[in-house]
């Protein structure tokens, strides 16, 4: 049988994105041998509803100024215009629709996010829908996968703990450094710290 094409999918706010997504990205190409991977910036996310976000507009413009000089990448805007709260399980459900069924999907997140799975909408129906690749993050050790509420072999063998450089950058820190007028540069891309500037992003409270 033919193998079907490998498609990664790295959902976040990317508010902004930064150097920690672009590795986990760029490793899960590698090791995976995806022919793509998807960055999808979330609309409302059901777990940070609340928080203050950049708008959807300018999250995407970031993520396609980080991504632009690296041809395995590409935005997919498939939550961004969904309407109402987006959860993992229906944006893959919509991502497998829009690429067909020849897709593999493999979702890329990192420990902390991992840690949650257990939270999240319909994980047994998640683990259908695509092999989870999860990377370390520092600060967060990779979770048994009893403890996300992965009871059976056939789940936990759709998980794959994929070691990769740890980067300790988080987007909450860098909102957090422009809004106190320290660097952010080396942390994200050139062009992402300057849209920031340019549009005065995340210079008022958090
Ligand atoms: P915030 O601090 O606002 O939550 P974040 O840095 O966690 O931002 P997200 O957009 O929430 O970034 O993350 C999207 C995905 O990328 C999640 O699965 C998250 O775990 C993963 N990720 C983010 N930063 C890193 C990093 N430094 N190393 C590995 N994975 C990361
Ligand atoms: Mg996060």
């Amino acid at each position: 049988m033919r193998p079907g094409r490998r498609v990664g999918v790295l959902g976040g706010s990317f508010n902004p994105p930064h150097l920690g997504h672009l590795i986990a990205a760029q490793e899960a190409a590698a090791s995976l041998e995806l022919e793509r991977v998807l960055f999808v910036p979330a609309g409302v996310q059901p777990l940070k509803r609340g928080e203050r976000m950049a708008s959807a507009e300018d999250r995407v413009r970031m993520v396609e100024l980080a991504i632009a000089d690296n041809p395995l990448f590409a935005l997919s805007r498939a939550d961004v215009d969904r309407p109402g709260p987006s959860f993992t399980v229906d944006l893959l459900a919509l991502l497998q629709r829009q690429l067909g069924p020849e897709v593999e999907l493999s979702f890329i997140v990192g420990a902390d996010s991992l840690a949650e799975l257990a939270r999240w909408k319909d994980p047994a129906r998640l683990l259908e829908l695509c092999r989870l690749v999860a990377v370390p993050r520092p600060g967060y050790s990779p979770a048994e996968p009893i403890g996300l509420g992965l009871p059976n072999t056939r789940m936990r063998d759709r998980l794959l703990l994929l070691p990769i450089p740890s980067l300790d950058i988080s987007s909450t820190e860098l909102r957090a450094r422009v809004r106190e007028g320290r660097p952010i540069r080396y942390l994200v891309p050139d062009a992402v710290a300057r849209y920031i500037r340019e549009r005065g992003l995340y210079t008022g409270g958090d």
